[in-house]
Parts: structure tokens; C-alpha cells; sequence
């Protein structure tokens, strides 16, 4: 029987999640998205439109399917939980049920369970600042749009995640490795989501039989990336410095995430796997 995947956190074909959604789609699965919901409008009128149908096609010449996007806003968790002004903006009113435990519910009403988990969303408004002149909002800010929601994400969807399933995340060597220009507390946020797949690991391997995982990948030109403002400068250093001097394609970070969440990875939980052409691994740059 087919697998069934819900990716949190595309809103292009240009990031991890649209790779990740590729692989899995490749290998067999059926694919739900969960799309913020700024993006969800033309995202939606793009697909509709055949703007991505170049990127939609898989390695077996097919197009990838996508059954079904929702609205969502990670940073959110119940619907009392969303301020009013967010609630008046024309962005948002035109979407509904789009809170984390609300998507979990429409997922569940849509489609009984899933298999695979995936978030792959991000956001720190003061990523461009350094840490010493981050505030406290914008910290905190990037710990939950980027670390808690993860927490959320897999507390709400655990129940409808079939035993034997697979949940990943997306992290950043800038956790534990100084990466200045990574900023606003987005390095902590990343570490946050490194310890919490360890523990999210245990209590979701003893209670669900679900593996939890996080890949950490290399420079990616993804729309994300390039707000951050030195995605070129780090793909160069890469490019310089790492074992392998090519540049990382998003389908090895899609295709590690198909392994990750398949019966051959039957064993691995807890882990922060590389893919990055082996930068992690070096001391110096040479
Ligand atoms: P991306 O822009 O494709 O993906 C980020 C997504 O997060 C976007 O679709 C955005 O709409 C969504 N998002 C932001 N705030 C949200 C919210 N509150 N609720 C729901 N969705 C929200 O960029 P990407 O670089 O592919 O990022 C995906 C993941 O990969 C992130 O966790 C990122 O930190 C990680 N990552 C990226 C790189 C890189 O170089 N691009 C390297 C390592 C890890």
C-alpha cells in the first residue's frame, strides 16, 4: 500500500520541501502540503497555471501529484491562539482552519492517517542582525516559528501518524558551528530542533512507533535562504571547501528524506543526518 505524506512548508519549487515532495512522490506516496498562508494564494494560482510543471516531473517522466494543499500558519496552534489583527488581515481571512491543530483535524477528517511527516519551514525576522543585537521578540519569534512548531506540529499529528511512520525536519550546522551572518537567533533556534528530535525521538518511538529525524543540509538558493542575504557566499565556501566541490542539489536533500522516512531506515531515530557534500566534516578551510 502506498504512503501517505503531509510536507509542511512549501510555498515553491524552488526550497527543500518541493524536493522532499518529489522524492517521496518518486518513491510511491501520495503528497499533502501545509503552505503558510501569505503564500497559499499564489502558490495555488501558479500550480493551477502550469508554472511548476517543469519541476513536477519525476525521474520516471510522470508529473508529481499533489492531492491537496492546505492553508497553514505554523506559528499558531489552536484558533484561539490567533491575534485579531491577524485575524482582520485580507491574507488570512480569505483561508480557514488553517492552525496547526485545526490542519491536524482537516488531515485526519480528509484522510484518516499519514505516514510521513514533514516540516520544513523556517522563519526569524532578525536573521540579518547578529546575536548580540537580536531582541527578545525577535528570538523568541524564531524559536517558535522554527523550533516549536515542530514541537506542535508532531504533538498534533502523532495521533493520525500510522505506527512504523516517519517524521523529519530541516536544520543548519549553524547550531552548533559558528556561522556568523546566520543570526536573530535563528543558531538557537536550530539547536532547540536538534536536542528536540532526540527527545521527540524517545517519546514518539515509545509511544507511536514513529522514528523522528532531522537532515541537516547544506546551502540551498531557496527563497528562504536568500533573505538571509549570503546564501551565494556560503554555496562558494562549499564549493571551496567541502570534500565533495560540487554544488548540493535540493533531490539529494529529497532523497536522503525518502531513505529517512522508508523500512530501510527502519533503525535510525534520534539523528541529525548530513547532507552536504561532507562540509560538516572538515576542520579548516582548505
Ligand atoms: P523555503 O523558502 O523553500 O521554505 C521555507 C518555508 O517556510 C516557506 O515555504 C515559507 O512560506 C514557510 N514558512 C515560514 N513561516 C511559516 C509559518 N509560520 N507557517 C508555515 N510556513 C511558514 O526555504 P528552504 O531553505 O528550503 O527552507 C526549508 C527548511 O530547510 C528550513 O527549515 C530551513 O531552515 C532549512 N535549511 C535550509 C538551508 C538552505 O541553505 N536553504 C540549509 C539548511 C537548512
Amino acid at each position: 500500500k502506498g504512503k501517505r505524506a503531509f510536507i509542511a512548508g512549501v510555498a515553491d519549487d524552488n526550497g527543500y520541501g518541493w524536493a522532499i515532495a518529489k522524492s517521496l512522490a518518486a518513491a510511491g506516496a501520495e503528497i499533502l502540503l501545509g503552505t503558510w498562508v501569505p503564500a497559499l494564494n499564489i502558490f495555488e494560482t501558479s500550480l493551477r497555471r502550469g508554472k511548476f510543471d517543469e519541476s513536477r516531473v519525476l525521474p520516471d517522466g510522470s508529473l508529481m501529484e499533489i492531492t491537496k494543499v492546505y492553508p497553514l500558519d505554523a506559528v499558531f496552534d489552536t484558533p484561539e491562539d490567533v491575534p485579531e489583527d491577524i485575524k482582520a488581515n485580507k491574507r488570512y481571512a480569505g483561508s480557514s482552519n488553517w492552525t496547526i491543530k485545526e490542519v491536524a483535524a482537516c488531515v485526519k477528517q480528509d484522510f484518516g492517517s499519514i505516514d510521513i511527516l514533514v516540516h520544513s519551514l523556517a522563519n526569524g525576522p532578525e536573521v540579518t542582525k547578529p546575536l548580540l543585537e537580536t531582541s527578545r521578540k525577535g528570538y523568541l519569534a524564531a524559536i517558535s516559528a522554527s523550533s516549536y512548531s515542530y514541537v506542535s506540529l508532531l504533538k498534533h499529528f502523532l495521533p493520525i501518524v500510522n505506527p512504523g511512520g516517519s517524521s523529519i525536519s530541516l536544520t543548519y550546522i549553524a547550531s552548533e558551528r559558528i556561522i556568523p551572518g546566520y543570526g536573530g537567533g535563528m543558531s538557537s533556534a536550530k539547536a532547540a530542533l536538534e536536542s528536540d528530535t532526540k527527545v521527540l525521538a524517545f517519546e514518539a518511538g515509545r509511544k507511536h512507533k514513529v522514528r523522528v529525524n532531522t537532515i541537516s543540509a547544506g546551502p540551498l538558493r531557496s527563497r528562504a535562504a536568500k533573505a538571509i542575504g549570503f546564501i551565494d557566499m556560503m554555496i562558494d565556501y562549499s564549493l571551496e571547501n567541502a570534500p565533495f566541490q560540487k554544488e548540493l542539489s535540493a533531490d539529494e536533500v529529497g532523497n536522503t528524506a525518502a531513505f529517512l522516512a522508508s523500512p530501510l531506515a527502519s533503525a535510525i531515530t534520534g539523528a541529525v543526518i548530513y547532507v552536504d557534500n561532507g562540509l560538516n566534516a572538515m576542520g579548516v578551510g582548505v
